[in-house]
């Protein structure tokens, strides 16, 4: 599958060094867990998630009696599983009327993202309307633009440098007019400016609070698994500012980094909810984390 063809790098990066170790190793003792831990390390799933995941590997082993290191892979597997729980993933802005605010700073991927989440909404017969509210970033608007056109829905936009809270204004009563299924929000991320983010945003929910009180709210951070740890940062913070429901990890393709979904799930408890796969329009799949080990470890 796609997932498992844009997995190999990360696959190599992670599981082909398990698998070393699986194999090199005689007997259970501190130098297997260290070596396994420092792979899991290295291949972007942090400490914090690598310590658990040790932790609870080492009780499995104990438990089971098992003896032989080639004999703990499948309870490795298990959990890191455990590890990306963070409950049942709901979609819910695809069942009913809603306000989708996409946040992320510059380069991660965002507006790309927002293009190919609209095409995947208007393909299941959704009406979408899109607000181009990063109006801080010269051409964000333009390239929204050519997203919309893409995806075959209405964007409103606003001047470069106008008020983002205006240009949502706008979209909510565009979005009311032509009773759309679903609005999405592009809006700026300046992330060296919490202070501005946070009131923009907040400025944002207000509106959306008082203007669209019926429509169901999603925010959602997009992130570039390429960076790694940055990325995992970069969701800490955002989840500072404003409360996320959810996460879209970009280029997932071809990156040696893709354990970076495993950390972001794991230390901020919030869902992966797509991954981006590629540049096109159709580059978009929405993230099983069961899926997404097995296709690891295939
Ligand atoms: P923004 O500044 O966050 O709005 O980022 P853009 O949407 O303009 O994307 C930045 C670059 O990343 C563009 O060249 C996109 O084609 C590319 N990109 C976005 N998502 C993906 C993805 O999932 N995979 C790959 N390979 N490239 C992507």
């Amino acid at each position: 599958s796609r997932l498992v063809s844009g997995l190999t790098k990360t696959r190599d990066n992670i599981v082909s060094g398990i698998d070393a170790v699986f194999g090199g190793f005689s007997q259970i003792d501190e130098d297997f867990y260290e070596e396994i831990e420092e792979i899991l390390i290295m291949g972007d799933i942090g400490v914090s998630a690598t310590e658990n995941i040790l932790e609870s590997l080492k009780q499995k082993v104990k438990e089971n009696h098992i003896k032989k290191p080639d004999e703990c892979k499948e309870l490795l597997i298990e959990s890191i599983k455990e590890q990306m729980q963070v409950g049942e993933t709901a979609y819910r802005f695809e069942e009913e009327k809603s306000v989708v605010l996409i946040v992320g700073v510059n380069g991660v991927g965002k507006t790309t993202s927002v293009g190919k989440l609209a095409g995947k909404l208007k393909a299941q017969g959704k009406k979408v309307v899109l607000a181009a509210a990063d109006t801080f970033r010269a051409a964000a608007g333009e390239q929204l633009k050519e997203w919309a056109n893409r995806a075959g829905v209405d964007m409103i936009g606003g001047q470069e440098g106008s008020d983002p809270a205006a240009v949502i204004y706008d979209a909510v009563a565009a979005a009311k007019a032509r009773n759309a299924d679903v609005l999405l929000c592009d809006t700026a991320g300046r992330l060296h400016n919490k202070k501005n983010l946070m009131e923009e945003l907040r400025k944002i929910n207000r509106i959306l609070e008082k203007e669209y009180p019926d429509a169901y709210r999603e925010t959602l951070v997009v992130l570039d698994a390429t960076t790694g740890q940055n990325a995992l940062a970069q969701a800490k913070q955002f989840a500072e500012v404003t409360d996320l429901t959810g996460i879209i990890l970009t280029k997932m393709d071809g990156t040696a980094k893709g354990g970076i979904a495993v950390a972001i799930q794991s230390e901020l408890q919030i869902p992966v909810k797509y991954i981006g796969v590629g540049e096109t329009i159709d580059d978009l799949q929405k993230f099983d984390p069961e899926e997404f080990v097995n296709a690891l470890f295939d």
